[in-house]
């Protein structure tokens, strides 16, 4: 993405990218992305996230927290002899 010079909502030229914390809300959850970079307008306060800072927020977003839990299933090992009788 290039950089944004102009605020697309406004025209101001004072856009500019920033770095810092961010807090989120999800469904009343709060959320903090840590040391996020985005474009940020002094001007009409328009917050433009280029994809990094989109990726980051879903990392850090309770939104996407259940397909970022690994599966660590505990996995019921059936002895073989067992199934076999069970199928008999
Ligand atoms: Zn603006």
């Amino acid at each position: 993405m290039p950089d944004i010079t102009i605020c697309p909502t406004c025209g101001s030229d004072k856009i500019k990218k920033v770095q810092r914390d961010l807090t989120r809300e999800f469904q009343g959850q709060s959320y903090t992305v840590p040391a996020l970079e985005f474009y940020e307008c002094p001007n009409c306060g328009e917050r433009l996230y280029d994809w990094e800072a989109v990726q980051k927020m879903q990392a850090y977003s309770p939104a996407f927290a259940r397909s970022r839990r690994p599966r660590v299933r505990a996995r019921v090992r059936v002895p073989f002899t067992s199934v076999a009788r069970a199928a008999a």
